[in-house]
């Protein structure tokens, strides 16, 4: 449902591929929509269907979203809709982190074994828990420094069975291979029922 929906002045199409309909107006050559709803582009008219009850997300909420792209310093995060006290909340629009592989405060671990399992706090579709620290017109900035934020659920990189959070600090552990890898890991680990708590 949170793909298609629009927000007041969002773009639904250009002119030539439809003219404003119900809920639209046209504004150099693009039609945009009035209100929050439903855009829908149908036999040469734009028209939008009011949908009450959705806000977008903002500043100060946690959100969760699963990782979908992994470049050197910064991961994108796609983030889930939510539904709080009746208000669906979208985003719309990816959420980004930045990360380092490096922690200062990792320099006074000096155990070999953690210093093995360091690495970027997350993977490709890892599922994440942050808050949103701020946003543009194309993306909002999340922070995964509270200590409740970081990965939530993830899989293992060799056999793709559910990690479980380990005995070593900062490390999970497969399930089915016993392959072990480094996570900035939420306490929240796994606990689906807590989380929605959380975000509720
Ligand atoms: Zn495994």
């Amino acid at each position: 449902m949170a793909d298609d929906l629009v927000f007041p002045g969002d773009r639904i199409t250009i002119e030539e591929e439809g003219s404003p309909g119900r809920l639209a107006y046209a504004e150099d050559g693009n039609v945009y929509s009035l209100v929050v709803g439903k855009a829908k582009v149908e036999q040469g008219t734009a028209d939008v269907e009011y949908v009450k009850d959705v806000e977008r997300f903002r500043r100060g909420m946690t959100v969760v979203g699963e990782i979908t792209d992994d470049l050197h310093a910064v991961m994108f995060v796609k983030i889930n809709p939510l539904t709080r006290n009746g208000v669906t909340y979208v985003a719309l629009k990816s959420g980004k982190i930045l990360v380092s592989e490096r922690r200062d405060h990792d320099r006074h671990s000096f155990r070999e074994r953690e210093e093995r399992l360091r690495g970027k706090p997350f993977r490709l579709g890892d599922i994440v828990m942050g808050r949103i620290v701020g946003e543009d017109k194309d993306i909002y900035s999340m922070s995964v420094h509270d200590p409740e934020s970081g990965v939530v659920y993830a899989e293992c990189e060799l056999c793709s069975g559910a990690l479980k959070v380990s005995d070593i600090a900062g490390t999970l552990k497969c399930e089915r291979c016993e392959h072990e890898e480094y996570r900035k890991i939420s306490p929240y680990y796994g606990d689906f029922k807590k989380i929605e708590m959380k975000l509720g």
